[in-house]
């Protein structure tokens, strides 16, 4: 709402786009936090934006493209606007640096993923007309204390950082390069946001970070990450807990112990796999055989029968044989994922992996995605239609995609669709679940919570 014309003058708009993972999504959601600060508000147009800021990532092959064309893009917008600030973050801005500078003459401004904090600096000096670039690593516990809080995003379901960077050097993976190494914040910082969180309203929150089960393993005086999430699930006002990315060689008994003890962890998790051939599990460096990895599935359906699993698999990687792939589709059978993410492997510059001979064409690699995608597509219809009949109980979270619905998540994490009031937004109701779908379920409401 605007108060007056001198302030409808004054007011600046920021537009952000965001690549990537929810890491990024996280950050963004930091970022507009910041700059609110600054006197900038949320756009969701970018000929309205006074400032454009580019959230990066770059885990797989043509991304650097992608935002490259973005920034041709938008320097129309530049030239019909001389003060507009353009300015790229995230994953990209890490490994080009002040590169960025030199070939995007109109960019104004570049900051690293360790840098967020330094974003009002650098806006207000490229409202002077400064150019700058920072993407310098803090590997110390001063990155603990440089963590902008998130206001006003989502009301129901906020994600709260744990824990940042990764040590694990997966061989296909550029994360550790452009990340850092990983640090877990201290337990009391994020149980005071998880509480302040619920004092605003919030009812769920998702523990997130690149490897969020390794948490407090490399710091003396911290819990493990089973005893946060106890710690996490004694806040009043949060009524679910979910958490992501899961690594399975750090997958231990206790965190499995809490999906059968704590009532608050939602039956959901994301662990992922990556490939189903010993072989070629140890040339990524993953840790782990397939054995292990199906050990920790039984364990997690023994203690939450019914959990919902999700994973990433890579397709295509160096060496990977026919015999290595038919050993991801039978993991695929046996895990029978909720649902999967699958990648066509990518080389990444100064990863181990990038130094492996490729032996499959392109053609081939996608050949083996389609067989994949296919048979996952099974699997999760399966699973989805398992619900009919079923009670599920199921967090509004807003308006459905069709007129007279709303819509929320049930605990695997699956979007329920079904008629129904915008005034039950923010409460749990039951709801049986009548149709499925590929991608969501849909349900008629039973009853309110
Ligand atoms: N830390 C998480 C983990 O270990 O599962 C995920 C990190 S990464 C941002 C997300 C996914 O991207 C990975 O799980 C992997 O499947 C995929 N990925 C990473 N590097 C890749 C590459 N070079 N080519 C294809 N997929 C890749
Ligand atoms: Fe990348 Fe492996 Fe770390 Fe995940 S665990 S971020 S895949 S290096």
């Amino acid at each position: 709402m605007r108060i007056n014309n001198d302030f409808a003058m004054n007011e600046k708009y920021l537009f952000i786009e965001t690549f990537g993972c929810q890491m990024n999504v996280n950050d963004s959601e930091r970022i507009v936090t910041m700059l609110a600060d600054s006197g900038y508000t949320q756009t969701a147009t970018a000929t309205d934006a006074d400032l454009i800021l580019l959230n990066t990532c770059t885990v797989r092959g043509g991304a650097e493209e992608k935002v490259y064309k973005r920034l041709s893009h938008f320097r129309s917008l530049k030239k019909a606007k001389n003060s507009l600030i353009l300015g790229v973050g995230g994953c990209v801005a890490q490994q080009e640096g002040d590169h960025l500078l030199l070939k995007f003459p109109w960019l104004d401004l570049v900051f690293g993923t360790h840098n967020l904090h330094l974003l009002p600096e650098l806006v207000q000096g490229a409202e002077k007309g400064e150019r700058r670039c920072e993407t310098a690593f803090i590997d110390n516990e001063e990155r603990l204390d440089l963590f902008p809080p998130v206001k006003g995003a989502s009301r129901l379901s906020r994600f709260v950082t744990v824990m940042q960077g990764c040590d694990n050097f997966c061989s296909y993976c550029i994360v550790p390069y452009v990340r850092g190494r990983e640090i877990s914040r201290r337990s009391e910082d994020i149980l005071d946001e998880v509480r302040q969180l619920a004092g605003e309203g919030v009812k769920e929150v998702v523990l997130l970070g690149q490897n969020v089960n390794s948490y407090g393993l490399k710091t003396a005086d911290e819990p493990d990450f089973s005893r946060l999430i106890r710690s996490v699930g004694a806040v009043e006002g949060i009524s679910r807990i979910r958490f992501t990315t899961s690594h399975p060689k750090d997958m231990s008994d206790e965190l499995i112990a809490c999906f059968a003890d704590q009532p608050k962890l939602c039956g959901q998790i994301h662990l992922p796999a990556q490939a189903g051939s010993d072989a070629v599990l140890a040339r990524m460096n993953r840790g782990y055989s397939r054995a292990a990895y199906l050990d920790r599935i039984h364990a997690l359906n023994k203690a939450r029968p019914g959990i919902a699993i999700t994973g990433d698999m890579i397709v295509g990687f160096p060496g990977e044989s026919e015999e290595d792939f038919e050993q991801t589709l039978s993991l695929m059978e046996e895990v029978r994922y909720a649902d999967l993410f699958l990648f066509v492997y990518s080389p990444r510059p100064g990863t181990k992996a990038a130094e492996l001979p490729e032996e499959l064409s392109r053609e081939q690699k996608v050949e083996r995605l389609e067989r994949l995608l296919g048979l996952q597509r099974r699997i999760t219809m399966e699973i989805n239609k398992s619900y009919l009949g079923t009670l599920q109980p199921v967090l509004v979270e807003g308006e459905g995609k069709r007129p007279g619905q709303i819509s929320g998540r049930a605990d695997s994490g699956r979007i329920v669709n079904f008629p129904g009031d915008p005034a039950l937004i923010g409460s749990f109701v039951m709801v049986r679940i009548v149709a499925a779908y590929q991608n969501s379920l849909l349900g008629e409401l039973q009853q309110s919570m």
